[in-house]
């Protein structure tokens, strides 16, 4: 039997921590960032150079796991989807092997979207064991692969993808240092849009890096989103709220293009808008885990 006083003090306990659940879920919204790069501790260095050396980009931090961890922990992030892309045939397999032991290894902190190249010899098969070893989804990288998304060479692999429920996320649009040509303009989605209904496609950057006139073409498909990576160091607040208002709430999603850019300010740009709370909300999490699945239980 409780005595009075014990009563008291479990219901003030009991009040204590309502209201501390409570702020917490007003104060901290979780957040998913489905754009960020890392690649295996060997070649990360490798991969920077590279980069350095043919767009002039440097990043803001170590493309490896340990770094991206350190950076989320330190925004509260609650989840980061790493965009993993070979850059030759030959290392796909390898990559998405390193995606999968990443994910499993992080869970539920790290989910990884795999890479196909359009030149390997076998992407079907790749495709059945993407799917087969939970990666989320199959990221494309048009300059760095050499591709136009609506080359018909790439149909079977999109064709499959819709079949195995795998979402497509591209780069789209120019990048950060003059390329020519530049392979994946926003008009260059309407065909696999139209084509592949059933496809979900994730266009990154607002759907196209420095070409955000171009947007009224694919405006009208039902199976395209987007993200918000490298826009907040490029882009005003106003000018960004335009874009993600012309694209609707819906369907844009939280992503910062970690390592490339600094972090605070891609993730601050989102916080700061000039947009409802349940706008962020959508943006910061609530989109992704609907069209990307992440469970309820990853974002606690
Ligand atoms: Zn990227």
């Amino acid at each position: 039997m409780l005595t009075n006083f014990q009563e008291w003090i479990i219901f003030y306990n009991k009040i204590f921590i309502t209201i501390r659940v409570t702020t917490y879920a007003v104060m901290e919204p979780p957040i998913i960032d489905v754009h960020v790069h890392a690649f295996p501790d060997d070649v990360a260095k490798r991969v920077t150079e590279a980069l350095r050396a043919r767009y002039g980009v440097d990043g803001f931090y170590p493309c490896t796991v340990e770094s991206l961890l350190e950076v989320m922990e330190g925004t509260n992030v609650s989840v980061g989807i790493i965009q993993i892309y070979a850059n030759s045939p030959d290392k796909v397999r390898l990559l998405n092997d390193w995606g999968a032991e990443v994910s499993i290894r992080e869970r539920p902190r790290i989910y990884c979207f795999g890479t196909i190249h359009p030149d390997m010899e076998n992407p079907i098969e790749e495709l059945e064991r993407i799917a087969k070893m939970g990666l989320k989804g199959v990221k494309f990288q048009s300059t760095a692969q050499r591709f136009r998304p609506d080359e018909p060479r790439l149909f079977r692999i999109y064709e499959k993808m819709a079949e195995l429920k795998l979402p497509a996320l591209f780069h789209a649009g120019g990048e950060r240092k003059h390329v020519d040509p530049i392979y994946a303009p926003p008009r260059s989605f309407v065909e696999v849009l139209s084509s592949f209904p059933e496809l979900n496609v994730i266009l990154a950057h607002l759907g196209g890096y420095r070409m955000w006139d171009q947007l009224r073409a694919i405006l009208d498909f039902k199976n395209v989103y987007f993200d918000t990576s490298a826009t907040n160091n490029e882009l005003s607040g106003s000018t960004l709220k335009r874009i993600i208002e012309l694209l609707g709430f819906d369907r844009v999603m939280y992503g910062s293009d970690f390592p490339w850019f600094d972090y605070r300010k891609e993730l601050d740009g989102i916080k700061n808008l000039q947009i409802s709370e349940e706008e962020k909300r959508k943006i910061l999490w609530k989109n992704a885990s609907r069209i990307l699945k992440i469970p309820y239980t990853a974002l606690a």
